[in-house]
């Protein structure tokens, strides 16, 4: 039995503002009960559809939260095409998604950039869910472990070779960690059950390591790659695994309600 589960979809770059408002009336439609206690959904949403969206959560259900996909570091400058802290929190968004494999593949976000994200924003005040992931290649490699480390250990860095930041200031449930294999994500494949607790495991283990065996016992560790109603209870079921980041399964109210009620029976 877990607490609190974390259910979060990541809509892409799909469902403007008509189509946001729309989920969210036939989600009210199918939805038959409020949520389990424990359950926490946050939806991250295009930019362009992040007021409609926020207007139609908080009419569905307060407790839904809306984020943006990414975060400029800066608050704010000549960064065209990028959206910044105080930009967001105009509209009320408190949480942004930091260094999803689509970022980093397609648009040359390096563990870097992901560290400043993840720090500027954090020092803003938001909570950020922080992608990590290995590829296909790294999989059959072996270097599953190495490169998760790899990408945790970039945020979690210490100049001064104390304690970084991040343990003491922000492991309060403000920075979220999502493992999530490349090869499993918008595929079809998803990681078993045993691969995905035993990835989480070695996450856990490198906060424990960091900041402590409370602080890690604290953060919240989804897994995501091609989740759906029918896997979500196994998934979920992990000991390591406190909730889920789920694309495709996020965009259509109906599944988006069975996965919900699925994971729910984890409670
Ligand atoms: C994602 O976009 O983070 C994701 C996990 O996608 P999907 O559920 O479609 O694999």
């Amino acid at each position: 039995m877990k607490k609190t589960l974390w259910l979060f979809g990541n809509w892409k770059m799909n469902h403007g503002p008509a189509a946001a408002e729309k989920f969210f009336s036939e989600w009210k439609q199918l939805r038959q009960q409020p949520f389990a206690a424990g359950i926490q959904v946050t939806l991250f949403v295009p930019a362009v559809s992040l007021a409609a969206a926020r207007d139609a959560a908080a009419k569905f259900d307060s407790a839904v939260r809306i984020g943006a996909q990414n975060a400029h570091w800066e608050k704010s400058g000549a960064f065209t095409g990028e959206l910044s802290g105080p930009l967001l929190q105009e509209i009320g968004v408190r949480d942004v998604l930091i260094g999803h494999s689509e970022r980093r593949q397609f648009f040359g976000e390096t563990n870097e950039s992901v560290r400043k994200r993840t720090e500027g924003l954090l020092e803003q005040g938001f909570r950020v869910t922080l992608c990590i992931g290995e590829n296909r290649a790294e999989r059959e490699a072996g270097k599953t472990k190495q490169i998760l480390l790899e990408q945790l250990g970039a945020v979690f860095t210490s100049s001064a070779g104390n304690e970084p930041a991040v343990c003491s200031r922000y492991l309060d449930q403000r920075l979220l960690i999502a493992y999530e294999p490349v090869w499993a994500i918008g595929t079809g494949l998803t990681a078993t059950p045993a691969q995905a607790q035993e990835a989480h495991s070695w996450i856990r283990e490198f906060l424990a390591e960091k900041c402590g065996k409370d602080a890690a016992a604290k953060t919240p560790i989804l897994y995501g790659g091609s989740v759906n109603p029918g896997n979500v209870e196994t998934l979920m079921s992990q000991q390591d695994i406190d909730g889920a980041l789920v694309g495709g399964a996020s965009l259509k109210p109906a599944d988006w309600n069975s996965l919900v009620l699925g994971a729910s029976k984890v409670l």
